[in-house]
């Protein structure tokens, strides 16, 4: 059997050269005589693996000097909490901006911790765009003005930064980070799981500008606490070892593409492809998000007959075409097309839909 194109939403697909390497040296790496798994995070090879990493990522975003970068566990889920209790006082006033199901739990995550306001939400239009910019005010108090550039479910992204004023930006990157250049001096925090669009589960990357790590914050364990991750070089304790260095093989693979310029410019083609392929298909394929907010990450798409769901997933998965199903959230398909999904997948999807709406059409 062969490997098929993994339009799955996360964990994701994953560069096929980099699961080659990573295999190749499974058993045997650096010449430590041990995998990578099993040797310690304080010895040097690791330890210059880590590093690596790092340089890679600052050297791929433009990371300055004014942030830290931190490799963490718990999910962005758990960051969602962390977050607040890091740069927020008890009860401190936080905003949020809402266009979809991963910031509508960022926002009630933070609730024990803060007081959330929605400073703007597309909710009541079924999240199917971005707020008009300059449409929402920031509360000059807040500890900080919180977005989800790309909400996975949705299939909505901002193509902008929006403005926060002098409040520290922070931006729920998990499902696009990587997907093009970002102006990384303009936020707070930018933090992502790794499953999507940089490595295995289990990893975080939390980018934090340094001074907000002097915020007192809340009361929190040692481990919880950014300051002190960031001093200890995130190994407070040990650290995910093989999806740290994964994310690094990742890394190293984006700059071989030619870095973030290369992969917008392949992300963008990308999903206009496919929304070529909906959008022209006479109403048999759907996509409800407004073009300014597509998404070039995860593109959800309605048949105009619910009957055909089933067909449509047995077809295209015996087709090589996988884990099309939407979330249960917003129903039909989503095709989740990360920097690994390569056009020839996507141009096979699109293929696909068309054989497909003229079968049944
Ligand atoms: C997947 C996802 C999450 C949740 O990530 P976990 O690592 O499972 O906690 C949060 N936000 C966005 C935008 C996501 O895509």
């Amino acid at each position: 059997m062969a490997r098929a194109f993994n339009f799955s939403a996360g964990p994701a697909t994953l560069p096929e050269p980099v699961l080659r390497q990573a295999r190749e040296e499974l058993l045997e790496w650096q010449g430590e005589r041990a995998s990578v798994m099993e040797v310690s995070h304080r010895g040097r090879a690791f330890v210059r693996c880590a590093e690596e990493a790092e340089a890679d990522l600052r050297a791929l975003l433009e990371i300055p000097d004014s942030h830290a970068v931190l490799f963490l566990q718990g999910g962005a889920t758990q960051h969602f909490a962390q977050i607040p209790l890091n740069i927020a006082a008890p009860g401190q006033a936080a905003d949020y901006l809402v266009t979809g199901a991963w910031g509508q739990k960022a926002f009630s995550e933070a609730k024990p911790y803060v007081h959330p306001r929605a400073a703007a939400s597309t909710e009541a239009t079924g999240f199917t765009d971005v707020p008009e910019p300059g449409s929402w005010e920031v509360d000059p108090a807040a500890a900080y003005l919180h977005y989800t550039p790309n909400e996975t479910i949705h299939g909505v992204e901002f193509h902008e930064v929006p403005d926060s004023g002098e409040v520290p930006l922070v931006g729920d990157f998990s499902s696009t980070l990587l997907s093009r250049p970002i102006p990384v001096s303009r936020f707070g925090i930018i933090y992502a799981g790794a499953q999507k669009n940089i490595g295995p589960s289990g990893l975080v990357v939390l980018i934090v500008r340094r001074d907000l790590l002097e915020r007192s914050g809340q009361a929190r364990a040692k481990i919880l606490s950014y300051a002190h991750q960031a001093k200890e070089g995130s190994m407070l304790n040990t650290p995910p070892t093989f999806a740290w260095y994964l994310a690094g093989l990742v890394f190293k693979w984006l700059r071989q593409q030619g870095g973030l310029a290369a992969m917008a410019e392949r992300n963008r083609a990308k999903a206009e492809r496919l929304y070529q392929a909906i959008d022209g298909s006479g109403g048999f394929y759907r996509n409800p998000v407004a073009v300014r907010a597509r998404s070039w990450m995860n593109v959800p798409f309605t048949l105009h007959d619910p009957a055909l769901d089933a067909a449509f997933l047995r077809e295209s998965e015996a087709a090589g075409l996988l884990a099309l199903k939407g979330h249960r959230a917003v129903g039909g398909m989503r095709a989740s097309i990360y920097n690994a999904m390569p056009m020839e997948g996507v141009q096979a999807l699109a293929d696909f839909m068309a054989d497909f709406a003229r079968r049944h059409g």
